[in-house]
């Protein structure tokens, strides 16, 4: 069959390659259509490593089945369907509780990383267990379908900030998801949103998909606009894009060179001269151990904006002793939890 490899960073060829070999639970898929996802094009150029040439990328993706293996009960060939990029396993704890993408064992379609490769689906087909696949309406077409994986990582989001009737929501970053996002929120019956970008023209995309309010990021005092665009209220929900790092500290020097050599930014020692030097503007907290107010403090103290990961590792008297400090300084300090180690608890102090 034919594929298009990524062959080096930066070079793809057309070209035969084997056909997948599918198992006895897997479905063979003749892909008719599959999207270019962000992080396609991200890893197409080396910046994230998670797509180590060779490998044939594209996650986001519909087809026919062609043929299915002994197991397979639920879908026959001639189906329609797409899949969920997230290839689980089925069996540990995460996956017992239905928390598929958080799977011990999870591999997506079309990434090769360290770990494992999988080829995915710019090819003519694709083999993948049935448990990922599902059936698509006649009314919905091959292109269209292949925007449901997107649209359900931004539906998965949306669920989870528990938006409801009424609420401000602040959008940051109005791409691909921010944008399905913003239409979620409007069907949730959210009555104000903000969306805030750095590119003018995808806030005009924010306005015609239902945002209320549009911000260019660079706004001066933009925290003070989102406050007036909210009643001075502040916003009920928030949705944040993954950040990119600017710069990387941390007490174990060989860790922050690696670090830094990976995303190819500066690496500290201390937080002080990362903020006298780096132009960081905020900084997010994570430790293992429940340290964080000894690296929360001193950023707080440089004048940063302060996001702590995991608070609830932290002592009440740590907490409030970072409270205090980012009053003192006039600074942001926020907390997150990664539902990965907690039950989910978001807020700011
Ligand atoms: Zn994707
Ligand atoms: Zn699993």
């Amino acid at each position: 069959m034919k594929a298009l490899v990524l062959k080096e960073y930066g070079r793809f060829s057309y070209e035969d390659v084997d056909m997948p070999k599918p198992g006895k639970d897997d479905v063979l898929i003749r892909v008719k259509a599959c999207a270019i996802c962000g992080s396609d094009v991200h890893g197409m150029d080396g910046s994230t490593g998670r797509r180590i040439p060779p490998i044939v990328m594209g996650h986001e993706t519909s087809g026919v089945i062609e043929s299915v293996g002994e197991n397979v009960t639920k879908f026959k060939p001639g189906d329609r369907v797409t899949v969920d990029s997230t290839i689980y396993c089925g069996e540990c704890g995460y996956c017992l509780r239905g928390e598929f993408n958080l799977c011990d064992n999870r591999k997506v379609l079309g990434v090769s990383c360290s770990d494992y490769r999988l080829n995915g689906a710019f090819a003519e087909y694709i083999a993948v267990p049935q448990r990922i696949v599902y059936r698509l309406p006649d009314n919905v077409s091959f292109e269209q379908a292949t925007v449901i994986e997107p649209l359900a990582i931004a539906l998965h989001a949306v669920k989870r900030s528990g938006a409801s009737l009424n609420n401000t929501a602040v959008v940051v970053g109005a791409g691909m998801i921010g944008l399905l996002i913003i239409q979620l929120l409007k069907t949730a019956g959210c009555s104000r949103i903000i969306a805030v970008d750095k590119a003018r023209e995808k806030l005009v995309m924010a306005e015609k998909f239902g945002a209320d309010v549009c911000l260019l990021s660079d706004t001066v005092n933009l925290y003070e606009k989102i406050l007036a665009a909210s009643s001075d209220k502040g916003a009920d929900i928030a949705f944040l894009p993954e950040s990119e790092y600017v710069a990387v500290c941390g007490r174990n020097i060989s860790k922050v060179n690696e670090f830094a050599e990976k995303y190819n930014v500066k690496g500290y020692t201390s937080i002080e001269d990362m903020a006298a030097k780096s132009g960081v503007e905020a900084v997010v907290v994570c430790t293992p151990h429940p340290v964080h107010a000894e690296s929360a403090i001193p950023a707080l103290r440089a004048g940063l904006h302060v996001l702590v990961e995991k608070p609830l590792s932290t002592s009440l008297a740590d907490c409030d002793a970072m409270i205090k400090e980012a009053e003192e300084n006039g600074v942001i300090l926020g907390g997150i939890c990664q539902r990965r180690f907690y039950t989910p608890v978001q807020g700011c102090y």
